[in-house]
């Protein structure tokens, strides 16, 4: 559905006329298109010592116009925090300060991004269902470290005109220029994360790949796609398979239609399948081998909502939700890990919802699937590094679909702005996050769920 108001202060009056009267003044995000520069601008890298020279390095490698100081430069695209050796909290005041100073020349669509490392026993709330460092660091360490998710949180909250901060968190013995770690930092430095703010990437171990090309991540792999005749399903289908994936679209048989239209579309293999089918997940794989001979990645996307108060609720709402959402994904999951033919490395994403982190009044069904995908995602992660894979789950906050164009108006329009970059996202924006995470540059990004809310100010 249209975001009218976005549209309105788009314009240069709008937008003069919103801000005079303290109204949220949201900008056009800068979201991925091919050929357009990774940043807007130069890249200014902040802080000390070795490893924030080999991530100014890794960075040089992109081509991109890296800079240790920021003189003469009038715009900056992107600035990057190296802070992963902090030894206590008083180190943080120079890159604090530093980005500080050159956050009003942050072009429009810029990106902050922090590289640093977890305080052990603390995960990032719900952005990481992994446990953070294992071993145990001195406690100014520990504070130092814990002090960047503080900062990085508050900053993407004052940042304007379409800017995100987001961060890195590099495991105990993970390098600077492991692939994951330079995968996550591309993907939070591109317009690919347009709608993902406030966020962090953990990267658990050196594993990952990175792509021999970057506009491809997926060539010469089959997907799924889940719930994929419509919405974000089908924006996701359309970004995996222009990533050179073959896919596999499934949708119950009612949604036939749109899914043979798509199908159509993508060159892609349609399935009418609803995902509760006892046997889902060794038909989806069943079909995956038939047609392609294997498969690499499984998106589970399809979901419903059948909202209620508790005190109204009945069992078939109950039901019927946690069984599509939830139950449905742990079934087809057990019959694909017990399968032959998954790929070697092999791909699970799992949709969650911002919903599933803070609740959501009349959303109790709702909310406890999506929770539990979360829970899944973590348990399940160990299985899946067992053969070399991850699982993921991506959690969107509010994203203009079918599905929440039948939010009465009034209700519509406050969810859209209560976010850091106040408007909703669009399905691409959720898609390339599953891109990100299906493609061989996260393999060190495994158990996580990565919220793609422009920073949902609720239960943020
Ligand atoms: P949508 O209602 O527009 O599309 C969902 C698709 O799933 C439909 O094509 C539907 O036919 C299919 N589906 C439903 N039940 C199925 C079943 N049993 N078997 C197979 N397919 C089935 O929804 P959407 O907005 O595109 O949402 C996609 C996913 O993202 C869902 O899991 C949803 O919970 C999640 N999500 C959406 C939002 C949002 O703001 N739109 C926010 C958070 C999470």
């Amino acid at each position: 559905m249209a975001d009218t108001y976005l549209d309105l202060v788009s314009s240069a009056s709008g937008g003069k006329l919103a801000r005079q009267l303290g109204l949220p003044a949201p900008v056009r995000l800068r979201r991925h298109r091919p050929g357009a520069p990774l940043v807007p601008g130069p890249v200014l890298v902040l802080g000390r010592g070795e490893e924030a020279d080999r991530i100014a390095a890794s960075l040089l490698g992109w081509d991109l116009d890296v800079r240790r100081h920021p003189e003469d430069v009038h715009r900056f695209g992107a600035v990057v925090l190296a802070l992963t050796e902090l030894a206590e909290p008083g180190e943080l005041a120079e890159p604090a300060l530093g980005l500080g100073a050159v956050l009003r020349t942050l072009a429009p669509g810029g990106r902050v991004v922090t590289v640093s490392r977890p305080a052990p026993g603390i995960g990032t709330g719900a952005a990481s269902a992994t446990p953070a460092a294992a071993e145990p660091v001195a406690p100014a360490v520990a504070a130092a470290r814990q002090a960047v998710v503080g900062l990085l949180r508050s900053v993407a909250q004052e940042l304007r005109g379409g800017a995100t901060a987001n961060g890195v968190l590099l495991a105990e013995g993970v390098a600077p220029e492991a692939p994951s770690v330079l995968g996550a930092l591309r993907f939070l430095l591109s317009g690919r994360s347009a709608f993902v703010s406030g966020q962090f990437v953990t990267v658990g171990d050196d594993a990952g790949r990175l792509p021999d090309e970057w506009e491809a991540p997926l060539r010469g792999k089959v997907a799924a796609v889940t719930g994929a005749a419509r919405g974000i399903g089908a924006q996701i289908a359309r970004t995996l398979t222009e990533a050179g994936a073959r896919v596999v679209v499934v949708d119950v048989p009612a949604a036939g239609e749109p899914l043979a239209a798509l199908a159509n579309e993508l060159r892609a293999v349609a399935l009418q399948l609803d995902v509760t089918d006892p046997r889902a997940g060794e038909r989806v794989l069943g079909l995956a081998r038939e047609r392609f001979g294997r498969l690499d990645v499984v998106v589970h996307n399809a979901g419903i909502t059948r909202d209620k108060l508790l005190a109204n609720m009945d069992a078939s709402r109950w039901s019927s939700v946690l069984a599509v959402n939830l139950e449905s994904q742990l079934r087809m999951n057990e019959q694909l890990l017990a399968g032959e033919g998954l790929g070697e490395a092999p791909r699970i994403v799992c949709l969650a919802s911002t919903s599933g982190v803070a609740g959501n009044r009349g959303q109790t069904n709702y909310a406890a699937s999506k929770a539990g995908v979360i829970g899944m995602v973590a348990a399940t992660a160990p299985l899946l590094a067992a053969r070399g894979g991850t699982v993921n789950a991506v959690a969107p906050g509010f994203v203009e679909t079918e599905m929440t164009a039948r939010i009465p108006a009034a209700r519509r329009q406050v969810a859209r702005r209560l976010n850091s970059l106040q408007q909703g996202g669009l399905p691409e924006d959720v898609a390339q996050a599953v891109l990100f995470l299906a493609s061989d540059a996260a393999g060190g990004v495994n158990g996580q769920t990565l919220r793609v809310c422009g920073q949902n100010l609720v239960g943020a």
